[in-house]
């Protein structure tokens, strides 16, 4: 039995504090004005590429780290800068982890480098699956993708919404469906590839937070792509569509489910660094106002009102983590969710976030409310955790179905 440690080892340790780094001299500075710009951070993408922070080697060193926890330190040390700046470095990612999930060995070599570029021209990748009609309820996916097997080549029509990088990507991967009558068992995902025709943006949204992170539609309007842009290939594909029609008829289906699942508990606890990396950085702002602030003779810290909720939330933001981390390393050494673990973290560390910083916002008093200090941005950056990467609420629900096996609704 290896010996058990809460330590990062040596080299994590480096890691971290390089991200640190960076996110403390070249992010945190710059949180407000892309904020308010509501634009991608292209310079700040550029000097992340330039010292190796934004590259497919960094992303995969951590990716692979075999305890777990490169993703989730790296990720909370640069969420701990900005939350839109940091979303801006973390979207590609989401992407290509799409791709490493479906795609072949040679997909994944041709088309995951692509989405980063290099330092002398840096790119972001696209995830496309949410629709208008599609949020919480992936299966009423419409997005249509047919074979045209004259021409060998894939036919998609439909449109994307909420898309992290939508239109200005370089390379966007789009879930549509291959066999309406398979629910979210007749999906697939393709590559987009750069300047195919009849991808294009939509409305842009203005949104309440993580502003300086480009969210639009993507519409796509008979785009046309090669049959080898199929994640994981035509052959599979067809396999996979077998198996599921085989399942309808006989009523069967848990083990595709429980797959599908496990990805996602896989994936969601990146998501609760996020969170975490948020919450930390509004409490830190919190305890050192609370030291500071006199009121009545006295820091405001003195008295208990203030002081226990500081307790509360470094509790609270210390045991996100832990549920975190627990996630990545049981995802990583292929442990079954039999709670939905992965859930559970990003469920706690969302609500954590939102609710550490409207605490922070509290103990800064009318200057919490004020664009001069950086909790007020915090807060309205922590209401994205609890809804993208599934709300809250479904959360919960993946939770209590999986402790209960029955079907809550
Ligand atoms: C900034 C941002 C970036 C995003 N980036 C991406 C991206 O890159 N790619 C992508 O594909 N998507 C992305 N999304 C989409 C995101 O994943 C969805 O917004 C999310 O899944 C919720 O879907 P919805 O907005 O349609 O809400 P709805 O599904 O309409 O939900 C509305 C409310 O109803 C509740 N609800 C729904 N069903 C149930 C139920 N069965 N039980 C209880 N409550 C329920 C929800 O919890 C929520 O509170 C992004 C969204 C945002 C805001």
């Amino acid at each position: 039995m290896a010996e058990f440690s809460f330590e990062l080892d040596e080299e994590q340790r480096a890691v971290r504090d390089w991200v640190h780094g960076f996110a403390a001299d070249v992010i945190r500075p710059a949180a407000a004005e892309w904020d308010e710009r509501e634009e991608t951070p292209w310079p700040i993408l550029r000097e992340a590429a330039r010292i190796g922070l934004y590259s497919l080697d960094f992303y995969a060193q951590q990716y692979f780290d075999p305890t777990g926890l490169g993703i989730p330190v790296a990720t909370e040390e640069l969420f701990w800068g900005d939350a839109g700046i940091a979303l801006s470095i973390m979207g590609t990612g989401l992407a290509a982890v799409g791709v490493l999930a479906n795609g072949t060995e040679e997909q994944v070599g041709t088309w995951v480098p692509q989405m980063y570029g290099d330092a002398d021209d840096v790119k972001v990748a696209a995830f496309c699956s949410s629709e208008p009609d599609a949020g919480s309820d992936v299966a009423a996916m419409r997005t249509r993708a047919v074979y045209d097997e004259a021409k060998d080549e894939w036919v998609l029509n439909g449109t994307k919404t909420w898309v992290t990088n939508g239109g200005i990507a370089h390379v966007h991967v789009v879930v549509a469906v291959v066999d309406p009558e398979l629910g979210s068992r007749g999906h697939a995902s393709f590559i987009v590839p750069p300047g195919t025709p009849g991808l294009s943006q939509g409305q842009k949204f203005k949104k309440h937070g993580i502003r300086a992170s480009h969210t639009a539609e993507v519409v796509l309007d008979g785009v046309r792509v090669p049959g080898s842009c199929l994640l994981g290939g035509k052959d599979k594909l067809d396999e996979r569509l077998a198996r599921a029609r085989e399942r309808a008829r006989t009523g069967g289906g848990e083990r595709v489910r429980n797959a599908a699942m496990a990805t996602f508990e896989a994936s969601r606890p990146a998501v609760g660094a996020m969170a975490v990396g948020t919450a930390r950085a509004a409490y830190e702002v919190a305890l050192e106002y609370a030291k500071t602030r006199t009121q009545f003779g006295r820091p405001i810290i003195d008295n208990q009102g203030v002081a226990f909720q500081l307790a509360d939330m470094r509790t609270r933001i210390d045991a996100a983590r832990l549920l975190v981390w627990r996630a990545s390393w049981m995802a990583v050494n292929g442990r079954p969710f039999t709670a939905a673990e992965g859930s559970m973290s990003k469920l706690f560390a969302g609500e954590t976030a939102r609710t550490v910083t409207a605490q922070a916002v509290q103990i800064l008093g009318g200057n919490g409310f004020t664009r001069d200090y950086p909790v007020e941005r915090m807060h309205r950056d922590a209401a994205i955790y609890t809804i993208f990467e599934g709300t809250s609420e479904i959360q919960r629900l993946v939770i209590a179905r999986t402790l209960s096996g029955v079907h809550i609704r």
